[in-house]
C-alpha cells in the first residue's frame, strides 16, 4: 500500500496500467490511501480520500476477487465456466452477481441489436487476442463458430436464478461487462465502510464517487488512442460517474499491416472494422458504462451515437481514426479538449460516417 497526499496538494493518479483508457484523474484532497492489485486480467487501483482506510480497501478488493472467481472464463471453478461446460445440456444455478451481470448484458444486447453479445466466447477463445497464441483463424473456422454466437439463445430464469446456453459449444465471456460491475460493487463496499469519496480504476474502467470538497468536480482524462499511456486528449468533469472506454488500441496484434484487435463483430466474427479508434461512455453506473462502451464501439459512430441519445443517463465521446472527437449533447459543457490536434465535429445531431 502506498499512502500519499499532502493537504492542499493536487493528487494525480496516473493510470499507466494495463488497459488504461481514461488516463488520469485528479482531485485536491487531504490524505489518500492508494492501493493497486492485479485482478480481472489487469492492474486495479483504488484510491480513497476522507473516511478512507486500508481495511475498507482490502474488503473492496476481496469483493472484486469474489466477482472474478464467479465470472472469469479463465477460472475453471467459476460460475461462467460451469455455464459454458453445461451448454446444450442443462441450466446452471448462479449467484445473484452473475445473474445480474448476464441479465444486464442481455438487455444491452437487445438495445444494441446484438452489437454487444456475450456469446462471442468461442470467437474470443479462437482469436486469443492479447495472448501469445493470438492468430488469424481460417475463414471456415470463423463461419463455423458464428453459429454458436447468438445472445437470444441464452435462457435465464429469474425465479430459479439459472442460466442456460441452448447449444452445445456455446460459451459466454463477460470481459466486456464484468469490470464495470466489479467497480460498482467495490464502491458499495467502500461507502458501506465509511469512505466518503474515492477513485476506482480497473484497467482504465474508471469510477469516481462521493462529493469533492468545495463542490469541485471530478476530472477524468481520456486516453489518446495510439499514444503513450498517460497521454490524454481531453477531460470530462462531473460528480459521481463511471467513465469507460473501448478501443482498438488495448489488445491487438498486427499481421500484413492490419491490426487485429480484441473487440469482435458478432456478425462477421472478425475484429470490428469501422472508422472508430475508441468510444467512451459516461454513465451513472459502471456496468452500464462498460456494456455500452463495447456496444457503441461495435455499432460505429452513427448508430452508436443514435443509441446513446436514447439513453437518459449515458453520454459518449467517439474518437475517429482521423482524430475527430464527437460528443453527445450532455457532455457539451463537461468536456474540455486539451489536445488541439483533435477536433470536435458534432455535438447535437447524429453524425454520419
Ligand atoms: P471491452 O470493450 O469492455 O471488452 C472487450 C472484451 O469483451 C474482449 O476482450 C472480449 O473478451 C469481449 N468481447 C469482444 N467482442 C465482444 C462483443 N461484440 N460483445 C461482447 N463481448 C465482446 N485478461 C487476461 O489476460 N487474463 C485473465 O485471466 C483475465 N481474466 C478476466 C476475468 C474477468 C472476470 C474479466 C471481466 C476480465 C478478465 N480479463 C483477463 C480481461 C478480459 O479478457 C478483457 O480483455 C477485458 O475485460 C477487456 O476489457 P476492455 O475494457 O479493454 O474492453
Ligand atoms: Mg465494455
Amino acid at each position: 500500500m502506498a499512502k500519499t497526499g499532502t493537504k492542499g496538494v493536487w493528487i494525480q493518479l496516473i493510470a499507466i496500467l494495463a488497459g488504461a483508457a481514461a488516463v488520469f484523474i485528479s482531485c485536491r484532497s487531504g490524505d489518500a490511501v492508494i492501493e493497486t492489485r492485479f485482478f480481472l486480467g489487469t492492474a486495479c487501483n483504488i484510491t480513497v480520500y476522507s473516511g478512507g482506510h486500508k481495511t475498507a480497501v482490502d474488503h473492496a478488493f476481496m469483493r472484486v476477487e469474489e466477482i472474478e472467481d464467479r465470472m472469469s472464463v479463465n477460472i475453471e471453478s467459476s460460475e461462467v465456466s460451469e455455464i459454458n461446460r453445461n451448454a446444450g445440456m442443462h441450466p446452471v444455478k448462479v449467484s445473484a452477481d452473475t445473474f445480474f451481470v448476464i441479465e444486464e448484458a442481455l438487455e444491452t444486447s437487445k438495445l444494441s441489436g446484438g452489437a454487444l453479445d456475450i456469446t462471442v466466447g468461442p470467437l474470443v477463445e479462437t482469436w486469443s487476442i492479447g495472448s501469445e497464441s493470438a492468430h488469424i483463424p481460417v475463414d471456415a473456422e470463423i463461419i463455423g463458430l458464428l453459429s454458436l454466437v447468438d445472445y437470444t439463445q441464452v435462457v435465464i430464469d429469474r425465479i430459479k436464478q439459472t442460466v442456460f446456453l441452448e447449444k452445445k459449444g456455446m460459451r459466454i465471456d463477460l470481459g466486456a461487462v464484468a469490470k464495470g460491475y466489479a467497480a460498482d460493487a467495490a464502491e458499495k463496499i467502500l461507502k458501506k465502510e465509511g469512505v466518503e469519496r474515492g477513485i476506482i480504476d480497473f484497467g482504465g474502467n474508471i469510477r469516481v464517487f462521493g462529493s469533492k470538497p468545495k463542490e469541485e468536480p471530478w476530472r477524468v482524462g481520456i486516453q489518446k488512442p495510439d499514444s503513450m499511456r498517460g497521454e490524454y486528449f481531453g477531460i470530462i468533469s462531473g460528480g459521481e460517474m463511471s467513465v469507460v472506454s473501448s478501443g482498438t488500441y488495448e489488445r491487438y496484434f498486427e499481421a500484413g499491416g492490419v491490426r487485429y484487435h480484441h473487440i469482435l463483430d458478432p456478425e462477421t466474427g472478425y475484429p470490428v472494422q469501422n472508422d472508430l479508434a475508441s468510444a467512451t461512455v459516461v454513465a451513472s453506473e459502471g456496468l452500464r458504462a462498460d456494456a455500452l462502451s463495447t456496444a457503441v464501439f461495435v455499432m460505429g459512430l452513427e448508430e452508436g451515437f443514435r443509441l446513446l441519445k436514447t439513453i437518459s443517463d449515458a453520454e459518449g465521446i467517439f474518437i475517429t481514426e482521423d482524430m475527430k472527437a464527437v460528443l453527445t449533447p450532455g457532455l457539451e459543457d463537461r468536456f474540455v479538449l486539451t489536445d488541439k490536434s483533435y477536433t470536435i465535429t458534432s455535438r447535437r445531431t447524429v453524425p454520419t460516417q
